[in-house]
């Protein structure tokens, strides 16, 4: 693959992401703005929805805080898919620009790139297609703070996986800028767990789940979580969750691992897949590039 060509998809994928919502999520925020019964959280979801008119109409990005990058690759993977992302992202920051938010964990020196150890976080799931497939999940804090890890008893079973959810999302409140979307990774390792949560975000929204026991899991839980009032930016109302999204892996026997990741209503993504031929097609997830 040619590196200029995958850096200048990655910018152009970061300028995507951060100032036009996935249609699905801009729907699911109609739907709910038409369907709240509390005033004040129809002038909320107003607010939002008339925010990102305005981010698209002037090409700027919906939130000041325009995350950290966690980065989805498939694909033929060799060492300078990472150097193009890297340089993309460091190019995204200035020309877009995207605010500098990677700072070192301790000192919070700012090299005031979003380009540093560990940042941007690039996972990869190589394969022997002829195109590669990166897809960006920027994070914000106020959501991503926000993570929670349980490692319940098999014997919790599926109640405990409900209650640790519904415990994480009102306990979080009005934190993570609600309504949010609720990635939940259930079984594997803790790391395991943790990482599809993330993961799951990527589904759209109008996209249901493939096993139909989860699906009916998943708007269980999202009704549920409608039914805490925290409501659009926890100022009350019907619409605490956008939707509710849930990954599975296999566990240890003696292990049910349950995490937690919220995605704020800016809940930004995008895709690109790279054609070896030079063709770059955009999409919004790794859904429908
Ligand atoms: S949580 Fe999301 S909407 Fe809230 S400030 Fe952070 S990026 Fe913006």
């Amino acid at each position: 693959m040619v590196a200029d060509l995958i850096e200048e998809a990655v910018v152009q994928l970061l300028r995507d992401a951060v100032t036009a919502l996935p249609p699905d999520v801009v729907d699911a925020l109609r739907r709910a703005e038409a369907r709240e019964t509390s005033e004040v959280a129809r002038s909320q979801l107003r607010i939002i929805l008339d925010n990102i008119d305005a981010a698209g109409r002037l090409a700027v990005p919906i939130c000041q805080d325009t995350g950290v990058h966690v980065f989805y690759v498939t694909g033929p993977v060799d060492a300078s898919v990472e150097e193009s992302i890297r340089s993309g992202v460091a190019r995204a920051t200035e020309e877009i620009p995207l605010r500098p938010n990677a700072v070192h964990p301790l000192t919070r020196e700012n090299p005031g790139t979003n380009v540093a150890v560990g940042l941007p976080h690039i996972i990869y799931y190589p394969t022997d297609e002829d195109f590669l497939e990166i897809t960006v999940l920027p994070k914000g804090a106020g959501s991503e703070n926000m993570t929670a890890l349980a490692m319940l008893a098999p014997a919790d079973g599926i109640d405990g996986v409900k209650r640790f959810v519904l415990d994480t999302v009102v306990k979080a409140g009005g934190r993570p800028c609600p309504p949010t979307i609720v990635g939940v990774g259930i079984g594997g390792t803790s790391d395991l767990a943790v990482s599809m949560a993330k993961e799951a975000l990527l589904r759209p929204l109008d996209l249901p789940n493939a096993d139909p026991g989860l699906a009916a899991l998943e708007e269980q839980l999202a009704e549920a979580l409608n039914l805490t009032g925290i409501g659009p930016m926890g100022l009350g109302g019907d619409t605490t969750v956008l939707g509710v999204r849930i990954s599975t892996a296999y566990c240890h026997t003696a292990s049910l691992p349950v995490a937690v990741n919220l995605q704020c209503w800016a809940a930004r993504r995008a895709t690109a897949r790279i054609y070896p031929d030079g063709r770059v097609r955009f999409g919004r997830s790794p859904f429908d590039p």
